[in-house]
């Protein structure tokens, strides 16, 4: 079993060293540590950055080193990996930094429509029914980009909007199917991911229906826990075994690491 998604200090998560050692307490072959990064010059892109403390775009040669050292003392695989912000207007910066710090594998995220965060319910929550299937068709349309891009291993949280009460429930079996066509036209694999898997809304990236027309589509899924806190890592392990169990999946590595 391993966990392809969880986060340190070097964004919003735990000590590293701490990340590490819980990945290896829950039993662990592998863990991926796959800080948030944002590489866009947009000055709004900035600004979040500063204010937030997301760093790793001139702190992941520490990192690295961190994990080198880490390697030597824990009994787990550590990959040195990321988590993108994706949009399509900085393709060109992501890639350039991609190429720069050569990650064992990146992860793309769209967290932002239209500059909001689609996990901010306050933030749809005085939208009208129309204009919130609007911030959902326009997050797949980002997701499709994202894929299309061909910059990363991995997709994160394929359906994020799923953990945003005005947003849950809208997104259609056509938007769906539509990814699954990009998906298998791409490098880029889906990830079953346990970031909200153990609240009370249940929810678990991509959701059944998704699941099951990516299935259709004959496209690979990786996991990951997404965890930030460590005492996180040894629940959401625990529920994804079972998870991939009662479907009879069989996750992959991220592209990259299968050199
Ligand atoms: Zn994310
Ligand atoms: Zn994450």
């Amino acid at each position: 079993m391993y966990d392809f998604h969880v986060h340190s200090t070097y964004s919003d998560g735990d000590f590293l060293r701490k990340m590490v050692r819980a990945a290896e307490s829950a039993g662990l072959e592998g863990v991926g540590v796959s800080d948030h990064c944002n590489a866009a010059s947009r000055e709004r892109m900035a600004h979040m950055r500063e204010v937030y403390g997301f760093n790793l775009d001139i702190t992941y040669e520490r990192r690295r080193a961190a994990i080198e050292r880490l390697r030597d003392a824990v009994d787990l695989e550590i990959y040195d990996a990321v988590e993108m912000d994706y949009d399509p207007r900085d393709v060109d910066e992501i890639r350039t930094f991609l190429e720069t710090a050569d990650f064992d594998y990146a992860i793309g995220s769209v967290h932002e429509v239209d500059g909001q965060n689609v996990q901010v319910s306050s933030n749809y929550v005085d939208l009208s029914e129309g204009e919130r299937d609007e911030v959902v068709a326009t997050y797949f349309d980002r997701l499709v980009s994202l894929i299309e891009s061909e910059l990363f291993d991995v997709a994160a949280h394929v359906d994020l909007i799923e953990r945003t009460t005005p947003l849950r429930g809208r997104a259609t079996t056509d938007q769906y199917r539509r990814v699954a066509r990009a998906f298998e036209n791409s490098r880029t694999i889906p990830e079953i991911n346990a970031g909200r898997a153990l609240t009370d809304e249940e929810v678990v990236h991509p959701d059944p229906e998704f699941l099951e027309i990516l299935r259709d589509h004959d496209v690979s899924v990786t996991i990951g826990t997404d965890s930030h806190r460590s005492f996180e890592i040894g629940n959401r392990v625990d529920f994804l075994e079972e998870f991939l169990d009662r479907r009879d999946l069989d996750p992959v590595r991220p592209p990259a690491l299968e050199g």
